[in-house]
């Protein structure tokens, strides 16, 4: 199954995504942590985007898009996968649709900004393995330390609350519109987050099958 997390920045997709995944056994791909990932290699891929996701706006276009292309000849994709941040503009998806790529479910999550502020203050990261966790919702064995990995955790600098507003902003204007694109297509589910994490997972797996 070849599917999309819509949802705006710190709704819950990574963690979403690691529960789809597990569940069908299909790779998550976050246009996000592979940038962190060339960030923290130093490549020229990292460079470029630095100043973009440091402000908390969005990497062009064309950058991501050569990212996805690259990243979906993969052999672990074959049988599906999970895009988490991707595609975030309506530019994005219909290069996804130009490369041919079939999706067969958008699922959005839909959390309030007031309730998302609050939740990505408290949001640590491992940027070894991409990893993510809370420090009330989903919190580590050890504090600090990544469970996956071993790997320290940390706040992302794009995480702090002048940036997080900035995100939430470049959502609902750039990747909200996305919603009616896929509900043209008859592909979008919209999930309500809840106050649980694995209330949220129950309805997510749920419309996965209906
Ligand atoms: P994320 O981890 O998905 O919240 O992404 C963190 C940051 O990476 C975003 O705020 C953007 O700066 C950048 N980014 C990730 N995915 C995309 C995308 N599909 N299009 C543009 N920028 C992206």
């Amino acid at each position: 199954m070849n599917l999309i997390l819509l949802g705006a920045p710190g709704a819950g997709k990574g963690t979403q995504a690691e529960v789809i995944s597990e569940h069908l056994h299909i790779p998550t791909i976050s246009t996000g942590n592979i940038i962190r990932e060339a960030l923290k290699s130093g490549t020229e891929l990292g460079q470029k985007a630095k100043s973009f996701m440091d402000s908390g706006a969005l990497v062009p276009d064309e950058i991501v898009i050569e990212i996805i292309k690259e990243r979906l000849t993969e052999d672990d994709c074959q049988n599906g996968f999970i895009l988490d941040g991707f595609p975030r503009t309506i530019p994005q998806a219909e290069a996804l649709d130009r490369m041919g790529v079939q999706i067969d479910r958008v699922i959005d999550i839909e959390v309030a900004d007031d309730v998302i502020a609050r939740r990505v203050s408290g949001r640590r990261v491992c940027l070894a393995c991409g990893a993510t966790y809370h420090l009330d919702y989903k919190k580590s064995k050890v504090e600090g330390v990544c469970d996956k990995c071993g790997d320290t955790l940390v706040q992302r600098k794009d995480d702090h609350p002048d940036t997080v507003k900035e995100r939430l902003q470049v959502y609902h204007d750039q990747t909200e519109p996305l919603k009616s694109y896929y509900e043209a297509a008859g592909k979008l589910k919209i999930v309500y987050g809840q106050e649980e994490v694995k209330d949220t997972s129950a309805l997510v797996l749920a419309a996965l099958e209906g």
